[in-house]
């Protein structure tokens, strides 16, 4: 089912400077739709308009032409920044977003454990050993093993990739529809990418979510995803099966 239908999207920020004012076409006319057990790969070069597409897509920006729709599990589909109290808890719940760098993502103060337990408290509203079960489970699902011991930790005790593992826990947390992630194994050592991207594929297979696998990296874009989509200067240029959109190289 649709999630997220991205319909003719124009977002152009305007900058002054001095008597000029200087526009700059971020992403223009793009549509897509995100689905339920589905990655989308969003390709491009830095500067394509990935990250402002993004942004749309989680609801913190609106686009300055054309409509971001979520589809909500009842109801007529609305723009992310207009939605009513009990829409907009549902749609938090539902996109999350996955950050790129598992350093600054986490509470450097706070246990895995905690870490964890913060959104499924929020979203869930477990408490005691319901709590602690589900985040066990959370940091079984990511391959966190023996989740207990994992639990326990601090960010500084975990390797990258694990910490990245954590960041996917958490998003996992509220029980989400879609993940957006925006470059999420740039930031790691190239031995432990494929770890984490066969992770992604795990979660889409076993759990049906869908992903937004965001990246400049063509190749990993051809393994994970199922469509494409290639960005160029803010305008899609080439979408379809991801397999046919980006050739082997
Ligand atoms: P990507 O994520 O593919 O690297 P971005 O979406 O970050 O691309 O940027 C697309 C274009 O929009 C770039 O030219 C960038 O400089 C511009 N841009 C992005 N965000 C802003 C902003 N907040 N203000 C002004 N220009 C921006
Ligand atoms: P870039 O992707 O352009 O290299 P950074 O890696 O520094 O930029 O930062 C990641 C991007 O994600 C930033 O542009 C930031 O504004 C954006 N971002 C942060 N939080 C969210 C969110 N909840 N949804 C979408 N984008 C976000």
């Amino acid at each position: 089912a649709p999630i997220i239908e991205v319909r003719d999207v124009t977002r152009q920020y305007k900058r002054r400077r001095g008597f000029h004012t200087t526009v700059t076409d971020a992403v223009q006319g793009v549509s897509f739709t995100l689905r339920d057990g589905m990655v989308t790969a969003l390709v491009g070069e830095s500067g394509s308009g990935k990250s402002t597409l993004a942004r749309m897509i989680t609801g913190v920006e609106k686009p300055t032409s054309g409509q971001v729709l979520f589809h909500s599990a009842s109801g007529e589909p609305a723009e992310p920044t207009s939605l009513s109290r009990s829409k907009l808890k549902e749609f938090r719940r539902t996109v999350q977003y996955v950050f790129q760098d598992p350093y600054a993502a986490l509470n450097p103060a706070h246990t895995i454990g905690y870490s964890l337990a913060v959104p499924v408290r929020n979203y869930d509203g477990l408490r005691g050993k319901k709590l602690r079960d589900r985040v066990l489970e959370l940091l079984d699902t990511v391959g966190l093993t023996p989740a207990a011991s994992f639990a326990g930790r601090y960010p500084y005790q975990l390797s990258g990739g694990q910490r990245q593992r954590v960041v996917i826990a958490r998003a996992l947390a509220p029980q989400p529809r879609l993940l957006v992630a925006d470059e999420p194994v740039a930031s790691l050592d190239v031995s432990i990418r494929a770890e984490i991207l066969e992770l992604l594929h795990d979660l889409v297979q076993d759990h049906g979510v869908g992903i937004l696998y965001i990246t400049h990296d063509l190749l990993s874009a051809r393994m994970l995803a199922d469509e494409a989509l290639v960005l160029s200067k803010g305008k899609v240029v080439e979408s379809g099966n991801a397999r046919t959109v980006i050739t082997e190289p």
